[in-house]
């Protein structure tokens, strides 16, 4: 899997970031969200769906390979 993040749309919640901060983290100066590791592994898919689900912005998205 792929993590995509469109900083255009990320609002700077960081809810993402409760959910998997291994994945996502944050840029505070630009106030948008960093995406850390784009090719996470399998096991932490649970984890990187909640973040995709639960973002306010619908800014994330998991693509598959
Ligand atoms: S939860 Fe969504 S809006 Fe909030 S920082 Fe993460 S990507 Fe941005």
């Amino acid at each position: 899997m792929r993590v995509v993040a469109d900083s255009g749309l990320c609002q700077g919640h960081q809810l993402c970031q409760g959910e998997a901060p291994d994945v996502f983290g944050f840029d505070a100066g630009a106030d948008v969200v960093v995406v850390l590791d784009p090719r996470p592994p399998e096991e932490r898919r649970a984890d990187v769906s909640a973040a995709v689900k639960y973002c306010p912005a619908f800014a994330l998205s998991i693509e598959e390979d």
